[in-house]
């Protein structure tokens, strides 16, 4: 894996074990020569998250609309930012510049932007992987509804095998990688 979409709130979040994951989050990748796509904003996670894959060394891609760049406050020291259109367009070219994808905790720009990822995949729009980094079960109540879908036949246990859960940075991107290679070997959910 080269690049990795990193979908986060654009708020910190009210407990600091989230605001600790991005930064080791972050950590993990320039360690392994990751780089980062991300909304290109300077609030919250997000904002976390590109300062310090800079800081380690690594390349930021942020793709923001236009509309944001103010509202958001966009990342002046990204490697590359793509100003575009609207959400449709980012949502697009963060998946086009990206191998895989991640979720911190966020809000519900967060979940649009995993349940896009998914329903993508689903679709045969992209076949890259998608991972929740559970900080301090943060996503439980979501990965519970989602079984809920499942036991009531509107999902597939293979679709619903899809969505990777993860406790800690490194153990997400380690299953990332494994689902990429397996998606690469031709691999079909
Ligand atoms: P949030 O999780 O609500 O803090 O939002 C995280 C990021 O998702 C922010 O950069 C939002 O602008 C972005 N976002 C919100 N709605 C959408 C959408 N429909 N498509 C793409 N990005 C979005």
């Amino acid at each position: 894996m080269k690049r990795l979409a990193v979908y986060c709130g654009h708020q910190a979040g009210g407990n600091s074990a989230y605001t600790d994951a991005a930064r080791e989050l972050a950590r993990e990748m320039t360690e392994r020569g990751i780089d980062l796509v991300y909304g290109g904003g300077k609030l919250g996670l997000m904002g976390i998250m590109a300062d310090e894959v800079l800081a380690g060394g690594g390349k930021v891609f942020g793709v923001i609309p236009q509309s944001l760049v103010d509202v958001e406050v966009a990342h002046t020291g990204c490697t590359e930012l793509y100003p575009v259109p609207g959400m449709h367009e980012r949502k697009a070219k963060m998946t086009e510049l990206t191998d895989a994808f991640v979720c911190l905790p966020g809000g519900i720009g967060t979940l649009d932007e995993l349940m896009e990822a998914w329903t993508w995949n689903a679709l045969g729009y992209h076949s890259k992987p998608f991972c929740l980094l559970n900080i301090d079960g943060f996503w439980e109540g979501f990965a519970s509804f989602c079984d809920t879908v499942t036991k009531q036949g509107f999902m597939s246990e293979d679709r619903r095998n899809q969505l990777l859960m993860a406790d800690t940075p490194g153990e997400a991107i380690d299953k990332l990688d494994a689902a990429a290679k397996a998606a690469q070997d031709g691999f079909v959910w």
